[in-house]
């Protein structure tokens, strides 16, 4: 379940650009290896972040024959998978993103809807104690910052 080149944060996006390590990744995850799987892991390498239709888009240049429904169907098994994590901001289509497994928080655009990604202060999970956990086991803390990024605090200025 865990993927190599996720442990040595430095070298994921030059790493993942290796389609045998793309192929390790979705077999990591006892997965088949197919061409669907493999188009949409690699568009997601390049597209951190990216709606099902903007994963669509690139995957339908290398395999005219991919329908939406079945860029679905990967990322919904990807993300069963544990090897994409899928986020939800309010207002927003699903994002999906191959960085996993690090508790990672997301900062969102009010204006232009841009999403970084932001660093668990405490690196495992879950980073936030309720005050109360009303008895649960808490497993996970996901947590979304909402302002305005540089560029729109840039445009919205008054002069
Ligand atoms: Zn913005
Ligand atoms: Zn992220």
């Amino acid at each position: 379940m865990t993927i190599p080149e996720l442990s040595d944060g430095a070298d994921v996006r030059s790493a993942v650009a290796d389609a045998g390590l793309l192929e390790d990744g979705i077999r990591s995850a006892g997965l088949k290896v197919t061409a669907p799987r493999l188009a949409v892991l690699r568009a997601l390498s390049d597209r951190p972040h990216a709606t099902a239709d903007a994963l669509f888009g690139a995957v339908r240049a290398d395999l005219p024959g991919t329908s939406l429904q079945a860029v679905y169907g990967v990322l919904s098994s990807f993300t069963t998978a544990g090897i994409v994590r899928k986020i939800e901001p309010a207002g927003s289509p699903a994002l999906f993103e191959r960085r996993v497994g690090d508790n990672h928080h997301h900062i969102v655009c009010t204006r232009c809807g841009v999403v970084h990604d932001v660093d668990c202060a405490v690196g495992h999970s879950p980073c936030l104690t309720p005050v109360d956990a009303l008895g649960f086991d808490v497993r996970a803390a996901e947590v979304i910052y909402w302002g305005l990024c540089a560029q729109c605090q840039s445009e919205t200025a008054l002069p």
